[in-house]
This record gives structure tokens, sequence and C-alpha cells, in this order.
């Protein structure tokens, strides 16, 4: 039998317990390496990858990747306003990420059946959620900007590149609906204004 040719328990027992100690020790060795390597470089590492991919590059797995069809599919005048306007928010230290852009007609149908049982009604979800028919995310023509700083920024700085907040209620959501530096139209209360 096999185990009558292998060294007897004891010593095996001894052997695999310096095994399993030796492997605790490597293991503790590359935590702490990977550990100084991310308080080394950590910081600066994101920020450089953050810089490199940029707020609003092209297709480098960024917010604004052309390979995403949310992104690829906007309007190409809208597309490159945002991405014009999240390389100088950036540059103002702002971050601005693109959370939704172009939708199928499916995932805003999807969106506005969630709200109707998130508000309790088609009137109050309409408020915050458009029909497919009136979305302009689903023709491309909308970006939901974040975080929070990043739509502000934009709120107030928009304009210059053509960017309108559109409804009272979402402080997040852009149209280009002015020309560069223009001025952007009275709000409206919220997405059902718009059917
Ligand atoms: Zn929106």
């Amino acid at each position: 039998m096999r185990e009558n040719s292998c060294s007897p328990v004891p010593a095996r027992r001894a052997r695999l317990g310096a095994i399993g100690t030796l492997l605790v020790v490597v293991v503790v060795v590359a935590v702490a390496a990977l550990g100084c390597g991310a308080t080394d470089t950590g910081s600066g590492g994101l920020r450089g990858l953050r810089s490199a991919a940029g707020p609003a590059g092209g297709g480098d797995g960024g917010p604004f990747d052309s390979h995403r069809p949310t992104v690829r599919r906007l309007d190409p005048d809208l597309l490159d306003a945002i991405r014009r306007a999240a390389r100088d928010a950036h540059r103002d230290g702002v971050p601005l990420v693109l959370n939704s852009g172009w939708r199928s007609r499916a995932h805003q149908q999807r969106l506005l059946d969630e709200a109707v049982t998130r508000y309790g009604g088609v009137e109050e979800a309409r408020r915050w959620v458009a029909t497919p028919d009136t979305s302009a995310h689903v023709t491309g023509d909308a970006v939901d900007i974040g975080p929070t700083e990043g739509a502000e920024w934009l709120g107030e700085h928009g304009a210059a590149y053509g960017l309108c907040q559109i409804f009272a209620n979402e402080s997040w959501h852009f149209e280009l609906a002015t020309t560069p530096g223009g001025e952007c139209p009275d709000l409206l209360p919220d997405s059902s204004s718009r059917s």
C-alpha cells in the first residue's frame, strides 16, 4: 500500500507543519509587499491611471469610453461637448463622470416600470423617468452626470459647452440645448412636462 511506503506519520506531520509555516510566512511577506506597494505608489499610481485614462478619454475604458454603447450611441456633438467639459472639470479638480447616456427603449421602459413600483403610481414616476417615447436618453440626446460635485460644476459651466440642465428636479440631467456660450432655456418642472 502506498501509505506504507511513505514516511512515518509524525515525520510527515512535522514536515507539513513546516511547509504550512513557510506558506504563512510567504503569504505574510507577499501581503506586506503589496501593502508597501500600495502605500508607496498607490495614490500616485491611481492618480496617474486616472489622468492617463482621463475623465474624458476615447476608447480607454474611462467613463467616456466610446466602446460602451451608452457612450457610442450619443449624439456626436453632445459627446464632444461633454468630453470637453469633463476635461475642464478635471482640470478644476472636479470629478465629472457619465452615470447614464444612451439607453435602449427596453432599458428606459424598465426604468419607468421600476419607478412606478417605487413611487406607487405612473403619475409620480413620470416626474422622474420619461417614457421610451419622450426620453432624450433613448435618442442619444441626454446625459446623466455624477457625482454631485460634477453635476454642480456642469450646472455652473455647462452653457459654455452648450450643455444645459433641462428639468428643475434633475440637477444631473444635461442636454445640448444652446449654442456654446449661449443662454440655456428656462427649466421645465420635471420630465413629465415633456410629452
Ligand atoms: Zn437623464
